[in-house]
């Protein structure tokens, strides 16, 4: 059982890691109108630092919380940046969800998801509208939560992954007030918030995978 969630945690940081490779440059350019350009190398790095400690944290046997727990450490410090700290410990307080022992039900799943956006939040200090991945993550989260009835956490991520995207282009309707876009807030306008585009991305892929 907690060999099998360790596993399973180890391949959704891979599929994280390949779907940031991926989408670097687009991350990067959108982060590049308003903010300062490197959202898409943070999570790149970020995930590939994550994702190589979680497969060293497999190897050496360890269970599905201390695994999401180091790779959390790991997503922070290869990552730096905001986005890198908030991930990181989204990683680390959703890891804290898991128990070495046991497996991963859906409903673990979905609670582990819950706090690492609570995590977020609190770290960040930021709220709807204030033009962060928060925008994406708090509809995502609402929407998980109501989706969810039980043994369906894949459908319900892939339709909270649907309005957290929708939130995330609405995003280019605001003015940025936190985080570094905030220097240059009026002009993000037009522009989405790369860290809430990255969010739903990944969201949409982990939804995905797990179906
Ligand atoms: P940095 O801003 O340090 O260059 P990144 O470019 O990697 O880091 O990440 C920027 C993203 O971080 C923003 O697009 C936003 O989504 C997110 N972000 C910034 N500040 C906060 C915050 N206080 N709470 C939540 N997310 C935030
Ligand atoms: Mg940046
Ligand atoms: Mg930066």
């Amino acid at each position: 059982e907690s060999r099998a969630a360790a596993a399973k945690a180890a391949a959704v940081l891979d599929l994280f890691e390949s779907v940031c490779a991926r989408e670097e440059a687009e991350l990067g350019r959108i982060d590049a109108i308003a903010g300062d350009g490197d959202h898409g190398q943070g999570m790149a790095y970020g995930s590939k630092g994550a994702a190589a400690a979680a497969k060293e944290a497999l190897e050496g046997g360890a269970g599905a919380r201390t695994l999401l727990v180091r790779a959390g450490e790991a997503w922070s410090e290869s990552a730096g940046g905001t986005s890198g700290a908030l991930w990181g410990a989204a990683l680390i307080a959703a890891g804290g969800v898991f128990d070495d022992q046991a497996g991963s039900e859906p409903r673990t799943v979905v609670d582990a998801i819950d706090a690492g956006i609570d995590a977020v939040q609190r770290l960040g200090g930021a709220t709807v509208g204030d033009k962060t991945m928060v925008d994406a993550a708090a509809p995502f989260r609402e929407t998980l939560d109501t989706a969810f009835t039980g043994d369906n956490a894949a459908a319900a991520i892939l339709e909270a992954a649907g309005v957290a995207r929708e939130a995330a282009d609405a995003t280019a309707d605001i003015t940025a007030t936190l985080g570094r876009a905030r220097v240059l807030g009026e002009k993000s306008v037009g522009t989405p918030d790369p860290g809430a585009i990255s969010f739903s991305i990944l969201m949409k892929e982990l939804g995905q995978h797990l179906s």
